[in-house]
């Protein structure tokens, strides 16, 4: 299949999505990728959206990596899209200069829990995944650039802290690094683009912070988002990516 030229958006949880498709005009019926995958797929002229959607057992957010990697499998497959944005709500440092609402975009991501300590494993664990150079566009939409990391919890145990602060992390998510992977055996670009939804060295539960601030944060996910896509689109006969 030719690659269709449009950006696709991978997210995790309905309620992110929600205000993105809103904000993008994706309202189209959602369509399922695959019979045995709960993955589902929003699609206009100029960008497409998937879910990772409801698990069938425990019925919730297919959320955390395994479920991303497969949705973006699916979704490239069908759409070879001109880029791959990871798209959600993320965890934050206050000692980087962290805030709720706070747009970060990835200059660079990485696993924070795949702890390997066996010679080449050891980089293997960390991922460090190729993330396409899209700094000038974030600055001018004054987005924080850093790196954005990724782990299976979402609590933040000592090893995974020192972990993000080797490198700086500005967002703590649970699919980022999941799908660039994806995206480096395909060599399809990528990035992320996350909301602060909590602070991760705040004396404040990650859990309560995030279920208080959720909603304003994907507000401004949803319009961050529609910045992001208007300035990197060009609009013309297939709205060309421009990087
Ligand atoms: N408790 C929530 C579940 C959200 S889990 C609920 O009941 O609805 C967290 C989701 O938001 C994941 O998809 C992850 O990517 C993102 N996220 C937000 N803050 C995070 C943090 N501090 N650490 C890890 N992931 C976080």
């Amino acid at each position: 299949m030719p690659p269709s030229g449009r950006p696709l958006i991978v997210m995790a949880m309905e309620a992110e999505a929600a205000p993105v498709r809103s904000a993008l005009n994706l309202e189209t019926p959602a369509e399922k990728l695959h019979p045995a995958f709960s993955s589902k797929i929003w699609e206009s002229p100029r960008v497409c959206l998937v879910l990772n959607g409801e698990d069938r057992r425990y019925g919730v957010d297919s959320i955390a990596s395994q479920p991303a990697a497969i949705t973006s499998l699916l979704a490239i497959e069908r759409d070879r899209p001109s880029l791959v944005i990871s798209a959600g709500t993320a965890g934050g440092f206050v000692n980087r200069g962290g805030h709720i609402g706070q747009v970060c975009l990835a200059d660079s991501c990485y696993f924070h829990d795949r702890r390997i300590p066996l010679e080449a494993f050891d980089a293997y664990g960390n991922g460090n995944y190729p993330v396409v150079d899209l700094g000038d566009v974030g600055t001018s939409l004054g987005f924080q650039l850093g790196a954005v990391s990724t782990g299976n919890a979402l609590d933040a145990p000592e090893a995974d802290l020192a972990k993000m602060d080797s490198y700086q992390a500005v967002a703590k998510d649970m699919e980022a690094a999941a799908v660039a992977w994806v995206c480096e055996q395909f060599d399809i670009p990528f990035t992320a683009l996350k909301v602060i939804t909590d602070l991760v060295d705040s004396d404040e539960s990650t859990a309560e912070q995030f279920v208080s601030n959720f909603e304003i944060a994907t507000q401004r996910l949803g319009d961050a988002t529609k910045e992001f896509i208007e300035l990197i689109t060009t609009e013309g006969e297939d709205y060309a990516i421009r990087t």
